[in-house]
Parts: C-alpha cells; sequence; structure tokens
C-alpha cells in the first residue's frame, strides 16, 4: 500500500497553507486503491496553480497526479490529442508546439496540469471568441468513488462530463483526456499595444474591435483616481503572419531564443508590495508605446512565468487573487464600485487584468458567463483584507456577478450559492457519482457543495 508523507500544502496564493496526508501515486491501481479504501476525504491535486484552497484538504488526503504525465498520442488528421491527466501545459508545448499544435485555450501560466486545466474549465486571453477549455474537450476517462472508469463526453456519461469541467476535483479524478490542439504557423504573436486614458475608454476599446483579435486583455491601473481611473494598457493579438516575421525568425518559427529566468529565492518582507512600489510600477508601464510589436509565446502568454517563485514576492503571508465576472450591461458600473472600493481601501494590486468573456461552456460550476472580468492580486493583511474581499463580493453580487473557484479563498457559502445558480444541479450528479462525498476539498466544505441527492 502506497505510503502518505504528512505536509503542509498552500495554493499559489500561499494563503491559506494546511496540513495532509499527500500521496504520490504512480499507477492507475493505486489511485483506485487510495480512493476506494480511504479512510479520510480526498482531493486530486496537479501543480497546486490554483489560488487559494481548491487542492488542499486540510487534515484530508491530497492525490498529486503529476506522475501521469505521458502523451500518449496526436491524430495529425484532427488534431486531437490523447494524454494523461498530469501531464503540464510546459510539456505540451516542448513536444507539440515544433510540430505546429498550440493549446486551443491557455491560463496564464504553463505550469498547469491537463487535469487542472478541466477541473477549473479555464479560459484564456481568447475566450471572446474561442470560449474556454471546455469547448475543445472531446472526450476524458474520469475515475469515479467506486474505483469505475468513466469515459465522459457529450455523448457518453454527459452529467458526469460537465460537473466535471469545472467541477474543481469533486467527481473525481480525470486520468487522461482528449482535447483538439489548435494548429499555428509558427510560434510568434503580432500584439497590438493601445492605451486608454480610463475606463470608459478600455471599455470603449473592447466593444469596438475586439472580434478582430483572436487574443485581447488589459492591464488596468488600480491605483489611477478621478478622470484617469481605470486607465488601462490593451494587449490584443493574432498569431504572426510570415511576412510579419524577419529572416532569422523564418529559420526558426517555432523555437524562439530562450530567455534568462530569474527568481525571488525567498520570501520577500510583506512591505515589499506597497501603494508606493505598485504606483512607481504602474507609472512605467503605462509609460510604454503604442502600436504594433512581434512577441514570442512565453512572452505574450506566460510573462509571470520568467520569475520562478514569484509569488513569494508577496511574503509569508501571501495573497489573495480575486477574479470576478459581470455581465456587459453592468460592467462599467461593477468596475467602478470595484476600483473606488480598492483604491478607498489604499489596496494595491501589481496585477490587475481586463477580459471580455463569450458564452458559457455549459460546465455546471464553471466561471465564464458573457461579460468582462477582472482580476488582481490583493497581498494578505489578514481580517481585513478578507473583509475587503467580501465586499467585492457583494458588489459582484448585486451586478450579477460571480467569483472564480479557482482563485477564491474566502467566500461564503451564501454567496456561492447565489453566484453559482447549477450548483444544486451539479450537486445531484455528485451525488450519483460520489454518494459519500469521498471528494471533498477546503474550499468545497467553506462553500458547502457537498452530494446531495
Ligand atoms: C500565474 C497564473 C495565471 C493564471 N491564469 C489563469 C487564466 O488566465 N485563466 C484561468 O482559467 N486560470 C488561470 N489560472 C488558474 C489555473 O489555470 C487553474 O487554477 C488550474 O486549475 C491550475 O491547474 P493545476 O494543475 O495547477 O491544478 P491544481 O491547482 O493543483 O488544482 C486545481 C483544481 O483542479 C483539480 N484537479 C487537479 N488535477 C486533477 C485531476 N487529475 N483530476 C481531477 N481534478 C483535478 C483540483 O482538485 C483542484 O480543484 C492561473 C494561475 C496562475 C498561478
Amino acid at each position: 500500500m502506497i505510503r502518505a508523507k504528512k505536509m503542509r500544502l498552500a495554493g499559489w496564493g500561499n494563503s491559506p497553507c494546511q496540513a495532509a496526508d499527500v500521496f504520490r501515486p504512480e499507477k492507475i491501481a493505486e489511485v483506485r486503491s487510495l480512493t476506494t479504501n480511504a479512510q479520510k476525504t480526498l482531493i486530486p491535486r496537479g501543480l497546486g496553480r490554483s489560488y487559494g484552497d481548491a487542492a488542499l484538504n486540510e487534515n484530508g488526503s491530497v492525490l498529486l497526479e503529476t506522475q501521469f504525465d505521458r502523451l500518449l498520442a496526436i491524430d495529425p488528421s484532427t488534431g486531437v490529442l490523447e494524454c494523461e491527466g498530469g501531464v503540464s501545459f510546459e510539456d505540451l508545448l516542448q513536444v507539440l508546439l515544433p510540430r505546429g499544435y498550440f493549446p486551443p485555450v491557455t491560463p496564464g501560466t504553463k505550469f498547469v496540469t491537463v487535469g487542472g486545466a478541466i477541473a477549473a474549465d479555464v479560459h484564456g486571453k481568447n475566450h471572446h471568441r474561442d470560449g474556454s477549455i471546455a469547448n475543445f474537450v472531446e472526450q476524458f476517462e474520469l475515475l469515479i468513488a467506486d474505483g469505475t472508469v468513466l469515459t465522459c463526453s457529450r455523448t457518453e456519461n454527459t452529467d458526469a462530463f460537465w460537473a466535471t469541467l469545472g467541477g474543481m476535483g469533486l467527481t473525481g479524478v480525470i486520468l487522461s483526456a482528449r482535447i483538439k490542439m489548435r494548429k499555428v504557423a509558427s510560434a510568434y504573436l503580432s500584439v497590438d499595444y493601445q492605451k486608454a486614458p480610463n475606463l470608459d475608454a478600455a471599455l470603449e476599446l473592447f466593444a469596438r474591435n475586439d472580434k478582430d483579435y483572436e487574443y485581447s486583455v488589459a492591464w488596468i491601473d488600480c491605483l489611477a483616481r478621478h478622470g484617469a481611473m481605470g486607465r488601462s494598457v490593451l494587449m490584443r493579438a493574432n498569431h504572426a503572419k510570415m511576412e510579419e516575421m524577419s529572416e532569422t525568425q523564418h529559420d526558426n518559427l517555432f523555437a524562439p531564443p530562450k530567455k534568462k529566468k530569474r527568481a525571488v529565492p525567498f520570501f520577500l518582507p510583506g512591505f515589499a508590495v506597497s501603494p508606493l512600489s505598485v504606483r512607481l510600477f504602474n507609472h512605467f508601464y503605462y509609460k510604454q508605446p503604442p502600436g504594433w510589436r512581434l512577441a514570442d509565446y512565453d512572452s505574450f502568454f506566460y510573462p509571470l512565468d520568467a520569475i520562478s517563485n514569484w509569488n513569494r514576492g508577496y511574503g509569508r503571508r501571501g495573497f489573495f487573487q480575486y477574479q470576478a465576472v459581470f455581465p456587459l450591461e453592468t460592467a462599467r458600473a461593477c468596475l467602478l464600485e470595484l476600483l473606488e472600493k480598492l483604491t478607498s481601501a489604499r489596496s494595491a494590486s501589481f496585477l490587475a487584468v481586463l477580459k471580455t468573456m463569450g458564452p458559457a461552456s455549459g460546465g455546471m460550476l464553471s466561471f465564464p458567463m458573457p461579460g468582462q472580468t477582472l482580476a488582481l492580486d490583493i497581498p494578505n493583511r489578514g481580517t481585513q483584507t478578507v473583509d475587503l474581499l467580501r465586499q467585492l463580493d457583494a458588489i459582484v453580487l448585486r451586478h450579477g456577478g460571480r467569483v472564480y473557484l479557482a482563485k477564491d479563498a474566502c467566500m461564503t457559502a451564501e454567496s456561492f450559492r447565489a453566484m453559482y445558480p447549477r450548483a444544486s444541479e451539479f450537486e445531484k450528479v455528485k451525488a450519483s457519482l460520489d454518494p459519500q462525498n469521498r471528494f471533498s476539498s477546503s474550499l468545497s466544505r467553506r462553500l458547502g457543495i457537498g452530494a446531495r441527492a
């Protein structure tokens, strides 16, 4: 029998940090045996890039899935990849980009697993055009509480399919998946930088021609006030055409020059992220000139991956990532209220990102819905930060929006029910797959998500 290691684990925000029995199974038989003989509740975990407590299970068991990292097959006629659930996007890119394939949807870090991406139904900078990863997942194999492996797709075990996409690991372990990859001509993107002097100008730019770009995102200055509130830099891109690339790039279409990696070697003191340091950063960021530039995929999609352990920059108390989405009709009012609240609380966020979202996927607990989404990093200063986040939740709720479970660590069960109207439907499916609630996480208990017949 595989043995557990007692460990303290955290999500990427380093808050909260909790003890659990951690298992690292290497064979499916071990996953099955851990699941069917479980003495405690368990939750699968990938690379731990969810920010809050989705991949934590305080005093329970955590199953690390990263040993299941084999790419199984790619069908060149359809671009459909078959791989195990613990394969990382980094591995996918390393092997498949030189063959002209790119993930159809990618989050802002490549250090996520396929299982983690499906469980969170991740979205990328192309959600306004392509939707979330659910749209590209053809099927997956799910090991459920009684040890059975279900093949789930749009035509087979459909309830389990739509409960697992966005279901945060609560329906079982995703062992493998078939995902339609995207064919690209190079590893480069042609990026259009535009500056918006305030929120209205930014929303105007998004509304005017977002659909012309495959990828679209804006950095937003959360500390700018009065007439400049919401000033932004929009970065919108398409995969580069051959004529946009230089001769040297033509020779290395899929292998951009490697950049030197930097690291935050230890936890910085908590005051490193202060309104002053953020104001300075924002000042220089906003100064960059507008216009077209060519960028390699790493710089455009994964700028933060260039600094290992950048999360330590927030100090030992960590930080909360807060991401909410709200309908287009209420987006302006909601954003203004959120920005007012942040500035009046003197809460500084280095990373503040605004994106447009297209139609929802059908995942019962999936986050995306049509509208505008704002993501913020907020340093953890204890109960005052939790109070602030709850106030942000109230604003989001009032405007018909919801908070992303993969980033959340503070929401109440009441807010969750109000934000996720399909929660009961999810729980019915969970009850049929896992009647004893074996799959449970710190997040699911905090939010009261369980198996309810
Ligand atoms: C810098 C950064 C940028 C990000 N940008 C985005 C973004 O743009 N869009 C976006 O959508 N997300 C984004 N995220 C969040 C991230 O994509 C998700 O949290 C993703 O789920 C992390 O994958 P993981 O492998 O690290 O999973 P973990 O964090 O380990 O787990 C996340 C959830 O998946 C479940 N899970 C993991 N593996 C399995 C499995 N094999 N079977 C069943 N369930 C499983 C866990 O139980 C947990 O509920 C970002 C995160 C970071 C750190």
